[in-house]
This record gives structure tokens, C-alpha cells and sequence, in this order.
């Protein structure tokens, strides 16, 4: 099969011919249509977050099974997959307790820790293909579809783990982003009132398109201020921080109102303080979210399939042309998600 490959970190793509996947018992190969390309994997490529090289990386799928090994259930040649994104184990007590990500016995990332989505076809155990439900035309859209079990899923889960509610204000840092993007469209879907903030002025325009009721400047100062002018002094509800430098998580932590919540998930994660008085008085909490369970994989793709909510994918490109595609994503050029179409 062609795959793209990288050799280290910080060195460009590569596109080889390797054998192709043969399932083992218990494993299954799917046929890749898509994979998404976002910020978490042009990290690897970087050399900002540790991978085993060589490496294929990608775990953004869309793709058709073509082989299944000895022993799989639930799972037949022509179903239309994706993947999730950690290898977990599927029986520990934290998987059984249906918080998949703090799994006991995790093998890493797909596309990490195994190789992944940028290639013709992708081997994994069976558990971590998800069938994709009736009615998502994966064909036609097979770059959208990709990107729900991470750029969606994940913004989707934190509406859950920050109890957002109708009516309540909900601000979400780094909104600029691939992830925080959808975080906006998701909180607007949740019925909350959205306050976007970023630096990227030419971002502004897509994150009140994908519903942002207000967009705050962090580059022209004081955000938490900001927050506080646009919430009458009361604060905001939630701050959902995808940047989680020291500088938002504390602006967000001030901008917080009684019963405030704030989320810290991905970005840099830096440490940061916090008034604990204010989190008495107010009753605060404080929250780190981790990816998803693969069941709210399938529940965000039920939500995609019953068009509520529709990926932002704007660049879509074939997988030759994945060197040029990461250097916008590095440079933070793309507006929400950009994907690779695998011929
Ligand atoms: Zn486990």
C-alpha cells in the first residue's frame, strides 16, 4: 500500500510503498477514505509531542472494513468505520465505569503509538473501529465524517463534563482553533450564549459564523475584564481554555461567575493560581477533560448524521499533498479542520 511516512521528528513526509495490514486475531483493516489533519498530530510531526518513529501518523478516519481477524464480533467486511483515538484496553475498572481515556492499561494513540490514518489502509483492534450510524453519507463527505471522533467529539463531551445548560454564558479561549471552533458551534447547539475569544483576528468572522454571540480580542488586553463588561458584572457560566497557558486559565478562572465552571483540555498546560475564595464563596469548579468514550463518539456521529451539527472542514487536499497542508495547519493558517482524501 502507499502510506505517508515520517521518519523523525521535524522531517517531511514521505511517501512509500509498505505491505499492506494483515489482521491478527482479534484486529480488523480497514480500507482509509479520509483523515483528518489537525494541530494534535502536526505536534508529532514537530517533535512537540513524543511519538515512535517511523510513524503513520493520523487518527481522523473515514473508512471501509476489508478484513476482520479470528475471534472479532460486531464487526464485518463493508462497514463503515472510524477510529477512536486511544488504545484502550476495553476491560479495566476506568473503561468499565465508561471513562475510557483514564484507561489502566492504555497502548497510547492511534497514529502515536501505532501507526495510523495516512495511508491506504489502517490495522487496529477491532474495539476501536466504531461503525458509523445509518444515515452519514461517509462516501460523499468522507473528510467531515473523519474529523467528528476527535474535533467533534471532544468539544461535545466537555458540554456534558461542564454541565452547560440552556441559557448560560459560555466562553471558550483558543475559539480560533480546529477544536475550539467546534466548541463554539457545539456550546451555540447546547443553547448557551457564546463569547469566543482569540487573538486570530481573521478567525473572527468563521467563530461567529459557527455561532459565537460575541467575539473577544485577547490580543487587545484585559479578557477577563472583557468577560466581565460582556456578562454585566456577573461572570460567566463556563471558560472552556484550548489555549491553557498560564495567562488564559487565569482569565478565565477571574472571569468566572457563582456556581463558574472551567475546563482545561489540550493547549499547553501550564500551571496557573486561583483565588480559593473564590471558590469557596462562589462555589467553583475547577475541571480537566480528557477526549471522549467511544460512546460519545457514536453520539456526536448521530448528532452529525441528523445534520445538527456539520463539521468545519475547509481544506481538503489528497494525501500527496500532506507536506503543504501541514505547513498551514503549523502556521495556523486553516480555518476549523483540514483533511486528507487517501485514493
Ligand atoms: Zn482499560
Amino acid at each position: 500500500m502507499k502510506a505517508m511516512i515520517l521518519k523523525g521528528p521535524q522531517q517531511p513526509f514521505e511517501m512509500v510503498e509498505v505491505p499492506d495490514p494483515v489482521a491478527g486475531p482479534g484486529e480488523a483493516v480497514a480500507r482509509v477514505l479520509a483523515c483528518g489533519s489537525g494541530l494534535t498530530i502536526q505536534h508529532i510531526k514537530a517533535g512537540r509531542i513524543k511519538a515512535d518513529f517511523p510513524r503513520i501518523i493520523g487518527h481522523e478516519i473515514t473508512g471501509e472494513i476489508v478484513e476482520v481477524g479470528a475471534g472479532v464480533r460486531g464487526l464485518t467486511v463493508g462497514d463503515a468505520v472510524t477510529a477512536y483515538y486511544y488504545l484502550n484496553c476495553g476491560h479495566c475498572r476506568w473503561c468499565l465505569a465508561n471513562l475510557e481515556p483514564l484507561c489502566d492499561n492504555t497502548g497510547g494513540n492511534v497514529g502515536r503509538n501505532c501507526d495510523g490514518g495516512y495511508a491506504q489502509y489502517l490495522k487496529l483492534p477491532a474495539h476501536i473501529f466504531i461503525k458509523l450510524p445509518p444515515g452519514l453519507d461517509h462516501k460523499a463527505h468522507a473528510a467531515e465524517v473523519g474529523v467528528v471522533t476527535d474535533a467533534l467529539a471532544t468539544p461535545y463531551k466537555v458540554l456534558r463534563r461542564a454541565r452547560v445548560k440552556a441559557g448560560e454564558t459560555v466562553a471558550v479561549f483558543g475559539a480560533g482553533g480546529g477544536v475550539g471552533i467546534h466548541q463554539v458551534m457545539l456550546a451555540k447547539w447546547a443553547r448557551a450564549r457564546v463569547i469566543a475569544v482569540d487573538v486570530a483576528r481573521d478567525k473572527f468572522e468563521a467563530c461567529r459564523k459557527a455561532g459565537a454571540d460575541e467575539v473577544v480580542n485577547a490580543a487587545a488586553g484585559n479578557v477577563a475584564q472583557a468577560l466581565l463588561d460582556l456578562t454585566h458584572g456577573a461572570g460567566v457560566d463556563v471558560a472552556i481554555d484550548y489555549v491553557s497557558v498560564t495567562a488564559t486559565l487565569e482569565a478565565g478562572a477571574r472571569a468566572l461567575g457563582r456556581h463558574g465552571r472551567l475546563v482545561t483540555l489540550g493547549g499547553a498546560g501550564q500551571p496557573f493560581s486561583v483565588s480559593s475564595l473564590d471558590m469557596l464563596l462562589k462555589e467553583q469548579d475547577l475541571l480537566g477533560s480528557r477526549y471522549v468514550t467511544r460512546l460519545e463518539v457514536l453520539e456526536t456521529l448521530d448528532l452529525v448524521a441528523r445534520r445538527e451539527v456539520w463539521p468545519i472542514v475547509t481544506e481538503i487536499r489528497p494525501l500527496a499533498e500532506a507536506e503543504a497542508l501541514h505547513e498551514r495547519v503549523e502556521r495556523g493558517q486553516v480555518i476549523g479542520r483540514a483533511a486528507l482524501l487517501i485514493p
